[in-house]
């Protein structure tokens, strides 16, 4: 088992890539902190997986934040990995974008990695180790019609994992990001039909991904095989951004 004993929360664990990822992790031997907005997804997600704890937590609430990682902290005793997977997307065209749909998501995608990862980085300088991965996407490397709230927040997760690895690698704690493609999740599913097939033409791969392919991405960066790894964008997205 690749994480034997390690403490990982995920969040946006109810759904999609996250909720892959917490199962994959779960059966590599990680106890599960899984979060999300979504409470009866989170409960479906616990009671098939007993190595799973689901805990409602809204990325953007910085004090329920603050009381989750010290339950965390008191209940399992540290932290060994965090997951920043929970996202969202509100697309209009630049004119047609509100401001209430650049902030919400700004707030969730950008700002929330900046919430979780502040309150959960204290202790793992107190363990001097710590892993922290989050997901960007194609989209914050190479833009996209109609996502400049969504491009913004995806650029600014790969800026600040590089920050964060410079400022905390002499504590042993590494930061990675991951760069999704189009992956068949509930994100994608609303995709107008047109549009998944001009994204599978311009893959070189010519498919959507699955979220095992992210899950297993995450693994190996949270894993002890990628202890070297730090600073670095996996792009998981089938060839379309070389
Ligand atoms: P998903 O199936 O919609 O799952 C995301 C989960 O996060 C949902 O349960 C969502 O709840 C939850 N969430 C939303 N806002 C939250 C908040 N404020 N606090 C806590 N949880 C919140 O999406 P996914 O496709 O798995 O996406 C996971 C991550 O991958 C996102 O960061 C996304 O941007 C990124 N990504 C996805 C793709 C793709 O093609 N699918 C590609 C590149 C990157 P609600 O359902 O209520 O919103």
């Amino acid at each position: 088992m690749r994480l034997k004993d390690k403490v990982a929360i995920i969040t946006g664990a109810a759904s999609g890539i996250g909720k892959e990822t917490a199962i994959l992790f779960a059966k590599e031997g990680a106890t599960v902190i899984g979060t999300d907005i979504q409470q009866d997804l989170l409960k479906n997600l616990e009671s098939e997986n007993p190595n799973i704890h689901g805990y409602l937590l809204n990325v953007t609430d910085r004090p329920a934040i603050a009381s989750f990682v010290e339950e965390i902290k008191s209940k399992y005793s540290k932290i060994d990995i965090l997951i920043n997977n929970a996202g969202i997307t509100a697309d209009a065209l630049l004119i047609k974008m509100s401001e209430e749909n650049w902030d919400k998501v700004i707030n969730i995608n950008l700002k929330g990695v900046f919430n979780m990862t502040q309150a959960v980085v204290p202790v793992m300088i107190s363990q001097a180790k710590g892993v922290v991965l989050s997901t960007s996407s194609v989209v914050g490397r190479y833009g996209n019609v109609g996502q400049t709230n969504y491009a913004a927040s995806k650029a600014g997760v790969i800026a600040m994992t590089y920050s964060w690895s410079k400022e905390y690698g002499k504590k042993g704690i590494r930061f990675n990001a991951v760069a999704p493609g189009f992956i068949r999740t509930p994100m994608t599913e609303k995709l107008p039909e047109n549009v998944i097939n001009m994204m599978v033409e311009k893959t070189p791969l010519r498919k959507f991904g699955e979220p095992a392919d992210v899950a297993n991405a995450f693994l190996f960066l949270a894993s002890d095989e990628a202890t070297y790894i730090t600073g670095q964008v996996l792009g998981v997205d089938g060839g379309l951004v070389m």
